[in-house]
């Protein structure tokens, strides 16, 4: 048994201690989302919550940990008969790893034995654990697209489904969800960023006697944990108390009209999605007046879970950073207008200013329209910005690939997605072609002497599904920034274009790097990274201008591509070149193009004018590539050009 540090003991991260505990309180505000650079101890106050949760009543023997009081009908160790021995043990966290299997998360279902000894046997996994306790996710924003599939289905319906070619099992799976991140490693699906409750940001303090408490209570609990541990039993059993007392304070504590009015005001000015956040700003609203030990939630209250509700559901383009913390100016303004606009007497704005960015309907805020870089580039003109980003066409690698990580790009054998044929399992069967186990089978019923109606199934017959879906790739960008591209209106449709397939990355789950080659010779502008927001940033500070040494551009990806096949070998890359095919400096591109024949590759051909030279699709053929014209990258080109057409007009 490990001794965790007291969550007493902590200094300082308040907003992620009062997060922590309010949920403790009341769980259905929807668990904590806590943001950092590392180094924050974010995850040692994260675990050092569950010491303070109350006790759990179990039924004794059930691996479901049902509730004596009610449990659950569907429990795959149920049912449970009345007279029952409940138990009490300790309120468990558990943590899923990023790279889980699903079988471990969701359990795993034993075919084999269901199928030919006729049991249904059920392995738990760590959902069925972290019922009635906290599930955490460290780094939850590398976690794989089916893992997070299943814990929204989980999180969303409070039951976990384990489905195997018609066999199913299903039980009760409720807990506290806590995830971590670090946003320089990349963000957060929004789909996922919405089930957390709430959103903290954390960042080391910046006073240094706060820091230097920090240092000697981490180096006085290294020294000796049992004996620091000690010294807060005191501090960890007040808090432990006041949690359980706020618990049965919570179900009488009064929402008054005007504290929701209040949040309903906030949620309408701050543009929020749907009705969730309204709901999750009063419950947190509600649990902290409990905390307090009030029977009322107050108009601080709710200022309090705005500012714990809010920042993460906010509209925006994914390129925003959503740890920004909230406007608080507007924040005031709502609540003052909810509550009669008059009666605290400070200098009165006139009025909402039309409600600021989100409003207007424009498809996703224009990057064009940021204040400009000042000082981005190493000489050349100023940074031109990028068009409005598109949604574009799916560039994939042709070849089906071998089991790369989840994603939604390239196709892939591998765990999921659909079923591509049969064959017999290496190891352990997972998941069953029932009509080639039952062809199989078919030829030796009468060898095996069958009598009655009943087949006779054998292990050799078994059959696996081969199962195709989609994976991430690394998309690696070779960008040609030179003169001859540099023309402003051009380089505005190259970086729209680029951003455009950069925004197909983010939501794709790719992992991007950007090669840029101008001049006399190529830069690596950002190595292969799972943040998007960082590409499009260097992508808008690009300067331009110069010669074009285009197999120095090419001679550069490949290095980084031989770099990123040993640090990440199951990713499969996807070369991206985006040029008019010209070069001006350097030897012919046609050699170092042909060292990269073994690599899936695209040539956006920038070429315009009436007079074209169709190099881009030499290019390409070197390259063993697919060529496509910059016009025809939008996934709808027509709407593209009705719009630019527009603009024009
Ligand atoms: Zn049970």
């Amino acid at each position: 048994m490990i001794t965790r540090y007291p969550f007493s003991a902590v200094v300082g991260h308040d907003d992620l201690k009062l997060a922590l505990l309010l949920n403790a309180v009341s769980p259905a505000i929807g668990g904590v989302l806590v943001r950092g650079e590392k180094g924050t101890a974010k995850s040692t106050v994260v675990r050092s919550l569950a010491a303070l949760l109350p006790r759990v009543a179990v039924v004794a023997g059930c691996r479901f940990s049902c509730d004596p009081a009610a449990p659950d009908p569907s429990c795959p160790d149920g049912p449970h008969e009345g007279g029952l021995s409940p138990q009490t043990r300790p309120a468990r966290l558990v943590e899923l790893p990023v790279g889980a299997s699903e079988d471990r998360v969701a359990g795993s279902l034993d075919l084999e034995r269901a199928l030919t000894e006729g049991v249904k046997a059920f392995e738990p996994g760590l959902l069925a654990a972290a019922h009635r306790g906290v599930l955490y996710v460290d780094e939850v924003n590398l976690l794989h697209d089916h893992l997070v599939d299943l814990l929204l289905d989980a999180a969303a319906m409070g039951v976990a489904h384990v489905e195997r070619e018609g066999v199913s099992v299903r039980h009760a799976a409720r807990f506290l969800l806590v995830g971590t991140m670090n946003p320089e490693e990349g963000e957060l699906r929004p789909q996922l960023l919405d089930r957390f409750g709430l959103a903290v940001e954390v960042r080391a303090s910046r006073d240094p006697a706060e820091r230097a408490e920090v240092v000697r209570r981490r180096l006085a609990f290294d020294a000796d944990p049992g004996g620091f541990a000690a010294a807060y039993t005191g501090g960890e059993r007040d808090l432990a108390r006041r949690i359980a007392a706020a618990r049965e304070r919570l179900p009488g504590v009064a929402l008054p009209d005007a504290a929701l009015r209040g949040i309903t005001a906030v949620c309408a000015a701050f543009d929020v999605e749907g009705m969730r956040a309204d709901l999750v700003m009063a419950r947190t609203a509600v649990a902290l007046a409990a905390w307090e030990g009030r029977d009322e939630v107050t108009s601080g209250d709710v200022r309090t879970a705005a500012r714990l509700a809010l920042p993460h559901r906010r509209r925006r383009d994914p390129f925003d950073d959503p740890g920004h913390g909230l406007d608080e100016e507007r924040l005031e303004q709502a609540l003052s207008e909810a509550d009669g606009g008059s009666d605290d007497g400070g200098p009165d704005d006139d009025g909402p200013d039309d409600d600021g960015p989100g409003g207007g309907g424009a498809s996703g805020a224009d990057p064009a329209d940021a204040p400009p870089n000042e000082g981005g580039g190493t000489g050349g003109r100023a940074p031109v910005s990028p068009t409005a980003p598109y949604r574009t066409r799916l560039l994939a690698p042709e070849a089906v690939g071998r089991g790369g990580p989840a994603g939604r790009r390239g196709r892939t054998t591998g765990e999921s997605g659909r079923t591509a044929g049969a064959r017999r399992p290496d190891g352990r069967l997972r998941r069953l072609h029932l009509t080639a186990t039952l062809a199989a089978a078919a030829p030796h019923q009468r060898g095996r002497g069958r009598s009655g109606s009943g087949l006779v199934l054998r292990r050799e017959d078994l059959r696996e599904a081969i199962r195709e879906g989609r994976e991430s790739n690394l998309v690696l960008f070779c960008v040609d920034a030179s003169g001859s591209m540099a023309a402003r209106a051009r380089m505005r449709a190259v970086k729209g274009a680029v951003l455009s397939l950069l925004l197909d990355a983010y939501q794709r789950r790719d992992k991007v790097g950007l090669v840029t080659f101008r001049g006399e010779d190529a830069t690596v502008a950002l190595p292969p990274t799972s943040s998007v927001e960082l590409a499009s940033d260097r992508l808008a500070r690009l300067a331009t201008g110069g010669r074009t040494p285009l197999a120095a551009g090419l001679r550069r990806a490949e290095r980084v591509l031989a770099a990123e096949r040993l640090r990440d070998p199951r990713r499969r890359p996807l070369l991206v070149v985006v040029t008019d095919g010209r070069h001006t400096s350097g030897p012919d591109p046609v050699a170092a193009a042909a060292r990269l024949a073994g690599v899936a590759s695209v040539v956006v051909d920038c070429e315009h004018g009436p007079v074209r030279l169709g190099l881009a699709g030499r290019l390409a053929a070197a390259l063993g590539g697919t060529p496509i014209r910059i016009e025809e990258l939008a996934a709808d080109h027509l709407a593209a050009v009705v719009r630019d057409v527009r603009k024009v007009a």
